[in-house]
C-alpha cells in the first residue's frame, strides 16, 4: 500500500469492512527524509475528487496544495512564456503536494479517521490467491507470518508482488515497457528573504526537444526540479565541468537559481532513476483478489496521472460495490471498465513527453492551442481540449483520448475544406482575369 492502498483501505472500512493493511516498509511518519521517488506530485481532479468522496479533499488541497495554473516555458534564449491550462479562468489548476505529506496525511486519516490496523515492516513474500491466503516475512524479526482474508487489494506498486501471483493464471496478460530516458532531481532553494525565486503559481518547462527540465513549488517555498533526459546523455555529464558546462548551455537561468554548488552535489548523489509502463489485464483474479494503482497500471510521469488515476481507481471499486452484491461481479466489472481508460492514460502519458519536451515551442502547437482555446471558449460542452480533458475532470481517458481524434479529424477536414476553397477561388480568378485579357484584346 502507499497513497493508492491508503485510500482504498479507507473507502473499505467506510463501507464498514474490517480492514488491515500491510506494508513492507517502515511508517514514514517516523523518518526525517525518504529518498528514492519525486518530493512533489500534481494532484488534480481525479485525484481531487476520489479524496472528496471520503471527506479528506478539500484539507489537502486548502492546507498543503500549491496551485499551479499552467506551464511557464523557459526558452534557450533566456525569454518564457505562460501557456493558462484554462485561459477562460484563473482557478482552474492543479495542485503541487509533497510527496511526504500526502503520504502521512493518508496514513493518519486512514489509521485514525477510519480505524484501520497498519502493519509496518511486514513484506509480502507469498500468497495463494485463490484461498485469499498470504504470508508476510517481518522485516525487523525476520519470522514469517500467515494471514488470509475475504478480497486481497493488491495496491503494491509497480513491481507488484501480487500481480507476481497472476502470472500463471490463464488469459492473464502483461507487458512493460522502459523508455530510454531516465530522470534526477534537484532542489532550487527559496530565495535570501525566504521566498520562491520564481514564479510559484505554475509548472516550469525547459523543454529542449529531445530531453527537458520542470521544476514544481514546494511548500518551504523550494522548487523540486527535475531533469528528464536519454539514458546515454546522463553518462556522458561524469563531471561537475561537464555538468555545469551543460546547464549553461541548457538551462542558463536556473545556475544561479540552483547554486553551482548544490547542483553538482544533488545531481552526483545518486543514479538516474528510470521509467517504465505497465499494462496487464484483468485487474482481478477469481473472487478475491483485485490488483489497483501502480500495480495494475505503472505509467511515465508525464501527465501527472499515476497518482490521480490510481485515486480514482478506489472510487470506481467503490461504486461497483455499492452497484452490485456478488463481490465476483464487482471484480469482473472493475477489470472490464478500467482496463480500457488505464491503458489509454498509460499511451497518453507517452505522448505527453513529446509534447512537454518538444511540442510546446513549436508554432504549430500553439496555434493549435488558440484554436481549442477559441472552440473550448465557443463550445464548452462538446469541443474540451485534451488536456483539461484528462486533469480537469472525470471523463473517461479513453473518451479523451477519442475527442481528441475527431477533434484532430475536424480540424484536418476543416484546413482540407479552406485549402480547396482558396485553390478554387484561385482558379476561379485566374479563369476571370484571363478571359477578361483575352475580351480585351478582341
Ligand atoms: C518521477 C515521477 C513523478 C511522478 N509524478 C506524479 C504526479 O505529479 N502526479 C501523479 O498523479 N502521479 C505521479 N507519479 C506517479 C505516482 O508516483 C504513482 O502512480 C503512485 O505513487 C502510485 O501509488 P501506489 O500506491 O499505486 O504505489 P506505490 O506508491 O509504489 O506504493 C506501493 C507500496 O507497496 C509497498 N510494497 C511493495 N511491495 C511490497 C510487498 N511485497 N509487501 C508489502 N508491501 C509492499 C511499497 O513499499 C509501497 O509503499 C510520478 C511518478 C514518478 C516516478
Amino acid at each position: 500500500m502507499f497513497q493508492v492502498g491508503c485510500l482504498c483501505a479507507c473507502y473499505l472500512a467506510k463501507r464498514g469492512h474490517e480492514v488491515e493493511v500491510y506494508e513492507y516498509r517502515d511508517d514514514i511518519r517516523k523518518s526525517e527524509f525518504v529518498r528514492g521517488r519525486t518530493i512533489n506530485l500534481s494532484l488534480s481532479a481525479r485525484g481531487i475528487q476520489a479524496l472528496k468522496a471520503v471527506g479528506l479533499g478539500d484539507k489537502l488541497v486548502s492546507s498543503h496544495g500549491i496551485p499551479m495554473k499552467g506551464r511557464l516555458i523557459h526558452n534557450l534564449d533566456g525569454s518564457r512564456h505562460a501557456i493558462p491550462y484554462d485561459p477562460r479562468h484563473d482557478q482552474v489548476c492543479t495542485y503541487s503536494v509533497s510527496r511526504k505529506y500526502l503520504n502521512e496525511f493518508l496514513l493518519n486519516a486512514t489509521e485514525k479517521d477510519f480505524n484501520v490496523k497498519l502493519h509496518f515492516n511486514h513484506k509480502l513474500i507469498n500468497a495463494n490467491l485463490q484461498e485469499g491466503c498470504m504470508t508476510f516475512q517481518l522485516m525487523v524479526t525476520n519470522e514469517t507470518v500467515m494471514r488470509s482474508a475475504d478480497l486481497i487489494v493488491g495496491a503494491d506498486g509497480a513491481f507488484s508482488t501480487v500481480r507476481r501471483h497472476f502470472m500463471k493464471s490463464p488469459m492473464f496478460n502483461f507487458s512493460q515497457t522502459y523508455i530510454e530516458h531516465g530522470y534526477v532531481e534537484l532542489c532550487m532553494p527559496p530565495g535570501e528573504d525566504g521566498e520562491f525565486v520564481m514564479e510559484p503559481n505554475y509548472l516550469h518547462i525547459w523543454p529542449r526537444g529531445t530531453f527537458m527540465m520542470i521544476a514544481m513549488p514546494n511548500q518551504d517555498r523550494s522548487w523540486t526540479i527535475t531533469l528528464f533526459m536519454p539514458l546515454t546523455q546522463f553518462q556522458v555529464l561524469d563531471c561537475p565541468t561537464r555538468l555545469l558546462k551543460f546547464f549553461k548551455q541548457q538551462f542558463l537561468d536556473s545556475v544561479p537559481l540552483i547554486g553551482k554548488r548544490r547542483l553538482v552535489t544533488d545531481f552526483f548523489a545518486t543514479k538516474p532513476s528510470t521509467l517504465l509502463s505497465i499494462k496487464c489485464n484483468p485487474y482481478h483474479l477469481s473472487s478475491r483478489t483485485v490488483i489497483i494503482g501502480d500495480a495494475a497500471h505503472a505509467m511515465v510521469p508525464f501527465y501527472g496521472q499515476g497518482m490521480n488515476a490510481g485515486f480514482e481507481d478506489c472510487r470506481l471499486l467503490d461504486q461497483l460495490l455499492h452497484r452490485y452484491e456478488d463481490i465476483a461481479v464487482v471484480l469482473k466489472e472493475f477489470s472490464a471498465i478500467r482496463n480500457t481508460d488505464a491503458e489509454a492514460i498509460c499511451d497518453l502519458a507517452m505522448y505527453n513527453y513529446l509534447e512537454m519536451r518538444d511540442l510546446v515551442n513549436r508554432r504549430s502547437f500553439l496555434l493549435r492551442r488558440k484554436v481549442d482555446n477559441l472552440l473550448f471558449r465557443l463550445l464548452p460542452k462538446i469541443w474540451i481540449p485534451l488536456y483539461t480533458s484528462v486533469a480537469f475532470t472525470t471523463v473517461g481517458y479513453r473518451q479523451c483520448m477519442d475527442n481528441k481524434c475527431w477533434q484532430d479529424k475536424v480540424i484536418r477536414w476543416t484546413l482540407l475544406a479552406l485549402g480547396v476553397l482558396g485553390t478554387a477561388l484561385c482558379a476561379a480568378g485566374i479563369y476571370h482575369w484571363h478571359r477578361m485579357t483575352l475580351t480585351e484584346k478582341f
